[in-house]
């Protein structure tokens, strides 16, 4: 009999270990391009994220509108090896830091493209043929396309700025990634957390500022936020040092993160990197 108990502890542990460990999963790939432009390779396949892919000051200032002083660095790759093996694209929200002009000239109109429903008429106007809005959840190639909301600011910038979505990528024996968007840390975020309990999260860190001192996306300290809200899970921010409105620096997080001894759970990778996680 007590040799009987000894077993069950033993499976007991062994399921618990199983349950905790998330080496047994197949890795995804993260490519950060630049901004919020990603290429994910996850579950064979490879989508690419929010597509910026103006030139350095092709577009204009998100502090002083008269200038061109967005994006402002060049992208890392040439157009064409980023859109080499891209299976389809998942879209924010519309905003030109999340597809520009660039990108709606240069990219096929037939690839599979997802999207929030706010952004229809601007989709449809951009002239793309297979598209599919994320209502609650799509299935592509076997990838579950989970939509979340957020608030891209708070107070009076949320309705100028208009509705943003993030993404839950789920697929069997792959990590379940969160991907907040352009979004500030509210209840809505922390709730989208422990709802999904994602083994990856990828946040917009750049501390954005529009209409005033309120920030339109996290900084560094609401970056850290989210990675103390969710200790198991890997942090990727990205949306840095792209844009004049972004004063949140990878400096600023790192150093942080440092001070907190979380820099082993928050992953800053630079323009053209690629980070390789499971
Ligand atoms: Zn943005």
């Amino acid at each position: 009999m007590r040799r009987f108990s000894y077993l069950l502890l033993l499976v007991a542990i062994m399921v618990s270990c199983k349950q905790s460990n998330n080496t047994d999963k197949e890795s995804v790939k993260i490519q950060l391009i630049r901004n919020a432009t990603m290429k994910i390779e996850y579950a064979g396949k490879t989508i690419l994220t929010d597509p910026m892919l103006s030139d350095k000051d092709a577009f204009m200032s998100f502090v002083n509108p008269a200038e061109n002083k967005n994006p402002t660095v060049n992208l890392p790759f040439s157009i064409n090896d980023i859109l080499k093996g891209v299976d389809a694209i998942l879209i924010s929200h519309t905003h030109l830091d999340h597809l520009d002009a660039k990108a709606v000239e240069v990219i096929d109109k037939n690839i599979p493209l997802y999207y929030q429903s706010f952004d229809s008429e601007t989709i449809a106007k951009y002239g793309f043929k297979n598209t599919t809005v994320v209502e609650k959840s799509s299935d592509f190639a076997g990838i579950e396309i989970i939509r979340t909301g957020g608030k891209h600011g708070r107070g009076e910038a949320v309705k100028q700025l208009g509705e943003v979505s993030g993404f839950v990528l789920k697929a069997e024996n792959h990590p379940t990634i969160y991907w907040i968007g352009d979004c500030v840390l509210d209840d809505e975020i922390k709730a989208n957390i422990t709802k999904y309990n994602p083994d990856i999260i990828i946040t917009h860190s750049g501390g954005a500022k529009f209409m005033g001192p309120n920030l339109i996306l996290m900084d560094s300290n609401e970056t850290v936020q989210i990675s103390e809200l969710a200790p198991n899970a890997k942090i990727v921010a990205i949306h840095m040092e792209s844009l004049d409105h972004c004063f949140s620096t990878r400096k600023d997080l790192k150093n942080l993160a440092e001070q907190k001894g979380i820099e082993d759970r928050i992953i800053i990778p630079a323009d053209g990197e690629t980070v390789i996680l499971n």
